[in-house]
């Protein structure tokens, strides 16, 4: 079942083709006028638009020109209902952007193939739409862990950083390492090894708020954004994970098994960062000095 929208000043058209539509199990909705075609295509946003061309006050070119034009009403397939049968009509409608036509009086077999054909096609263009929106939010993520990316995280940290810098906006970056990982892999293997980060994902996916990004920067090294976060609080957030992971049973293979992390911290405004490289330059400072004093600590830059 779909929602048509048909647009004419006819009664008697409108009548016909409702209930042609009604018979096929359609939603059918009417407008008598282009002014009030343009409102109920814009609040009901209608699956398919039946527009006569011959409209009191606006047009139905004019009127199909606005569906087009309009963000919200663009995808809307519209099927021009002319009168004419001089092409050159038919022809300025389909280059406003109207997908197709059907000649006035319409044959039921026809009105109904057109209205089903173009639903078809506007149905699979919105799963192609919904299957690209689905790839690029993959090609966003992490596969193991499920969080964003490394190229992910460097897009928006530029971003972002650009948009602190001008609107004068703390922001922290977190880097964080587990701590003797390469042991560990050599311990228990590589294949507990990734139960590990794929749980340590989790983990800092829960303590961190749904705002903020939160990225597997690569290998066992993860990235942290957090908007509108001064050093205190993102020392503490730092903290509060390392506490956590510290103390989480990580269940692998019938075994419980614990790993610790080490943390730099860096916050913006700070003197010595001026751009989004030199923030992870800093946060990675901050995280060799938390190794170098014995892992398993935050350090703030
Ligand atoms: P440190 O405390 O100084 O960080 O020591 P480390 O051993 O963690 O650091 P190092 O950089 O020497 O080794 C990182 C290790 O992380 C090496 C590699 O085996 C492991 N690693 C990186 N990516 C993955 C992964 O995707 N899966 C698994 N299982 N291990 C990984
Ligand atoms: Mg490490
Ligand atoms: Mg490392």
């Amino acid at each position: 079942m779909a929602k048509i929208l048909i647009i004419d000043d006819s009664k008697l058209i409108l009548h016909v083709a409702k209930s042609i539509l009604s018979k096929q199990s359609h939603q059918v909705l009417v407008a008598e006028d282009g002014k009030t075609g343009l409102q109920k295509a814009a609040i009901e946003h209608p699956d398919l638009i039946l527009l006569d061309l011959i409209l009191p006050g606006i047009d139905g070119y004019q009127v199909c020109q606005q569906i087009k034009k309009a963000t919200i009403t663009s995808d809307i397939p519209v099927i021009m209902l002319t009168s004419k049968s001089e092409p050159s009509d038919k022809v300025r409608g389909l280059e406003m952007g109207a997908s197709d036509y059907v000649t006035k009086p319409f044959d039921e077999g026809e009105l109904v193939a057109r209205v089903n054909i173009h639903l078809q096609i506007r149905e699979l263009h919105e799963n192609l739409k919904e299957k690209n929106r689905q790839l690029k939010e993959m090609a966003n993520r992490d596969g193991l862990t499920g969080l964003h990316n490394h190229r992910y995280f460097q897009e928006t940290i530029s971003k972002d950083f650009q948009r602190a810098l001008r609107y004068h906006e703390s922001l922290s970056c977190v880097m964080l390492d587990i701590d003797h990982f390469k042991k560990f892999n050599d311990t228990y293997g590589h294949q507990t090894g990734d139960i590990v980060l794929e749980t340590l994902g989790g983990l800092i996916d829960k303590l961190t708020r749904a705002s903020d990004l939160s990225a597997r920067y690569g290998g066992e090294e993860f990235a942290l954004l957090m908007y509108h976060t001064a050093s205190q609080e993102a020392f503490m957030v730092a903290e509060r994970l390392r506490k956590a992971v510290e103390q989480h049973k990580f269940q692998a293979d019938n075994q419980v098994l614990t790993v610790t992390i080490s943390l730099g911290v860096v916050s913006f405004p700070h003197l010595e960062i001026a751009n989004a490289k030199a923030m992870i330059e800093c946060a990675d400072k901050a995280l060799y000095r938390a190794k170098k004093e014995g892992r398993n600590r935050v350090v703030v830059f």
